[in-house]
């Protein structure tokens, strides 16, 4: 196989978003998703209390985001919400 062929054979994984659009997945967000996906995974596991794989189940099956835990791990400290700062 020479250099072409391997990147033709490259499967590209996608996300279909809650507006329709397809986005590569486990691929470098859009600011504002970027945003969204830290105040989302931030809740799921400061709010509600989930563990970090059930945030990460939560936010791909719910909001079609696919983060990986080391992702969600740094979310958590990127992202403050009300709780945070009382
Ligand atoms: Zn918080």
């Amino acid at each position: 196989m020479n250099a072409t062929e391997a990147v033709n054979a490259t499967v590209i994984t996608v996300r279909i978003a809650r507006d329709g659009k397809r986005y590569p997945a486990d691929r470098v967000l859009p600011p504002e998703q970027r945003q969204q996906a830290h105040a989302l995974a931030h809740g799921l596991v400061h709010r509600d209390k989930l563990s970090i794989r059930q945030a990460q189940r939560e936010l791909l099956e719910v909001h079609a985001i696919r983060r990986s835990v080391g992702s969600i791990f740094s979310d958590l400290h990127r992202y403050q919400c009300s709780r945070c700062a009382e």
